[in-house]
């Protein structure tokens, strides 16, 4: 059986991204805690996900209050607004959570969210042009 830890994940930020993270982890039975600020879009993730939890990511108190310093992985998924990006990720980098993964929009916002503390960033356009770009010359097996 699996530590109950290492089995769940918070996702913070709902969009697009977010919550297509959100939904592959409940797929692959991962528990996962969901936290937007937006009531509207935590709405629409109460059914799907294990917890789904209305909280501003950059206030230190809401995200104790949801016990997310306990997770053991974290993905920041947060986009446009880059000062909620980097300050959430932040607050995660000080909870010592051991897998932080973040979204960047830019090479520039990816080096800084490493620096405040995320393990992991993606940059998802970039890299999914990198791999479309694989996949127009059929090079398919440098995926696999
Ligand atoms: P995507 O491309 O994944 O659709 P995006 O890059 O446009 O998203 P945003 O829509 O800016 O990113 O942010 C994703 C989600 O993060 C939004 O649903 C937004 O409500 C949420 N969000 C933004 N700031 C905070 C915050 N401080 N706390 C919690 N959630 C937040």
């Amino acid at each position: 059986k699996k530590d109950n830890a290492t089995n769940r994940a918070v996702v913070i930020g709902l969009g697009r991204f977010g919550g297509s993270v959100a939904m592959e982890l409940m797929r692959q039975r991962t528990e996962v805690l969901a936290i937007d600020s937006n009531p509207k879009i935590v709405d629409r993730y109460a059914d799907r996900v294990t917890h789904a939890a209305v909280a501003d990511s950059t206030d230190d108190d809401a995200l104790r209050q949801l016990g997310v310093h306990r997770f053991h992985r974290a993905v920041v998924a947060i986009g446009t607004d880059l000062e909620a990006s980097i300050l959430t990720t932040s607050l995660l980098g000080d909870f010592a959570i051991p897998s932080i993964w973040a979204k960047g929009l830019s090479r520039q916002h990816a080096s800084i969210l490493e620096r405040v503390g995320a393990h992991h960033v993606v940059l998802p356009e970039h890299d999914m042009g990198e791999r479309v770009a694989h996949l127009v010359m059929g090079r398919m097996l440098d995926y696999i």
